[in-house]
């Protein structure tokens, strides 16, 4: 069941001289576990935000459910031009940082809630209750009166992943979310990215975690130079001659 088609995505900078994206062409699946490798400055990251329209690609296409969203605006099925609405296709992706990006002078309840609340305009009683059950999944229901700094990276780090979750979104985006983490909280991290990847969350992962890669992924790119040299099943990309 095809969600993302992405064909012959590219993103240049400096007219051309930098090519960041250089013709990717993929399809995510539903419930597809992508985890996306290579080496530093390769086009990982832009990969990802591309997919958030956080970069706007210079060329190529990223259909979502059936629509262009690199365009502006899209012809519907009578042929008549609509207008792609940005907003409510950022909604359907969340976002997960390297560093976190929860607000600092914000409790862990009030970044929870702040996105529903302002910009789906859920009632603040509803978002609290849902946040506390979030919270509880990733064990940390009595830190909601937290500060951001009085929490440690891989608690902050799994916050910011039921954050995500929060605006119920229809795929999660991960870069490097364990990298800036001290080695024993990154098991932490990966247990609650596993959880939702059994759940059948849709994920795409940018990460070095290859552990995480053959056991969590069900597939993996390998970017070079803005390129998708290789992409397969877990065995078939690790395991080639
Ligand atoms: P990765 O995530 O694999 O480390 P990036 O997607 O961050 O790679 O970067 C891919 C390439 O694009 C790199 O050569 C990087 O320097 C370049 N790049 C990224 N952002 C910009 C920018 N805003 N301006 C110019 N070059 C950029
Ligand atoms: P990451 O840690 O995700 O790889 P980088 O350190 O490559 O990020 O880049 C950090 C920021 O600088 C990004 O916003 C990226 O777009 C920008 N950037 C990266 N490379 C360049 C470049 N060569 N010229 C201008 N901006 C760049």
């Amino acid at each position: 069941d095809k969600l993302i088609k992405i064909v012959d995505l590219e993103k240049h900078y400096n007219g051309g001289k930098i090519k960041a994206l250089d013709g990717v062409t993929v399809d995510i699946d539903k419930g597809d576990v992508m985890v996306v490798i290579g080496p530093s400055g390769s086009g990982k990251s832009t990969f990802l935000r591309s997919l958030n329209l956080l970069e706007e690609p210079t060329g190529g296409a990223i259909i979502f459910d059936d629509v262009d969203i690199t365009k502006k605006k899209y012809k519907d099925k009578n042929g008549k031009w609509v207008k792609v609405n940005m907003d409510l296709h950022r909604q359907k992706m969340g976002m997960v940082f390297q560093h976190f990006n929860l607000f600092p002078h914000m409790t862990i309840m009030e970044n929870m809630i702040l996105a529903p609340v302002k910009v789906k305009n859920v009632p603040e009683e509803e978002a609290k209750k849902k946040a506390l059950e979030l919270l509880k999944r990733v064990g940390l229901e009595d830190r909601a009166n937290s500060y951001p700094i009085q929490l440690s990276g891989g608690q902050k780090q799994r916050i910011a992943i039921v954050r995500a979750l929060m605006m119920e979104p229809e795929v999660m985006l991960f870069d490097e979310p364990t990298s800036a983490l001290d080695p024993e909280m990154v098991g932490e991290v990966l247990d609650v990215m596993k959880q939702l990847a059994a759940e059948g969350m849709t994920m795409v992962v940018v990460t070095h975690e290859m552990g995480f890669a053959r056991e969590v992924g069900n597939r993996v790119l390998f970017m070079a130079d803005g390129k998708l040299l290789e992409q397969g099943t877990p065995s078939e990309v690790f395991e080639h001659p």
